[in-house]
């Protein structure tokens, strides 16, 4: 099997699993993934997510978002996520990139628009391990961006956090009242960082909820 085979098949297999979790529920979300010519193959918009089958991806030029390969069903649009997937691409170095729309990621972006700050900071959690280059002693900064009309209309802010040197080691950006972007180096790192941050994202609301003196 070659490895878009493979990866067309990791790529529907994540679908189908984040939708179990509502991450990508109610045609919502998305995923990209290396393809092998060094596009990225790229999932359609408006559809079940978790139905998509491995020759319905898009494959896309990176350097620009511009489609070189189409899938045989014609009636088939390519994800609004192309732009901010191929930005991502081109600053991070990300060959996988997911967007959820799980309940936690808006939960978490509001206790940034409570505290009017332009990020929330994730601490005391082991978990935070999951993530390149954070320990569980650090505080991590996951950075909190408005909300647009049009996903692609997303892509001015996510330059200027891109740009921002408190966000390094972010591997993620929440978008109010939306969802989330989270990427990694191949599309098992990108899993693996998705799974780790709904995780810190749940633990950081749930806490919060418990203790709600913390958030003034
Ligand atoms: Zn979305």
């Amino acid at each position: 099997m070659s490895d878009e085979r493979a990866t067309r098949d990791l790529l529907v297999d994540l679908l189908v699993q984040f939708h179990g979790r509502g991450w990508v529920s109610g045609t919502g979300g998305g995923i990209c993934g290396p393809a092998d010519d060094g596009g990225l193959l790229l999932a359609p918009t408006g559809v079940h997510k978790e139905l998509i089958k491995p020759d319905e991806f898009f494959t896309v030029d990176p350097s620009d978002g511009h489609v070189v390969r189409t899938p045989e069903r014609d009636d088939l649009r390519p994800s609004e996520c192309n732009a901010i997937f191929c930005l991502t691409h081109r600053s991070r170095g990300a060959w996988s990139v997911v967007h959820s729309h799980g309940l936690s990621t808006v939960l978490a972006a509001d206790l940034a628009v409570d505290a009017g700050a332009d990020h929330i900071a994730i601490r005391d959690l082991e978990m935070l391990k999951g993530i390149p280059g954070v320990t569980n002693t650090d505080v991590h900064l996951v950075p909190v961006i408005r909300n647009t009309p049009r996903e692609r209309e997303l892509v001015d802010q996510l330059e200027t956090v891109f740009a921002d040197p408190r966000f390094t080691p972010a591997h993620a950006v929440l978008v109010r009242d939306h969802g989330a972007y989270i990427w990694g180096d191949d599309v098992m790192d990108a899993k693996r960082h998705t799974e780790v941050y709904h995780f810190l994202f749940e633990a950081t609301v749930a806490r919060r909820d418990r203790h709600p003196e913390a958030r003034r």
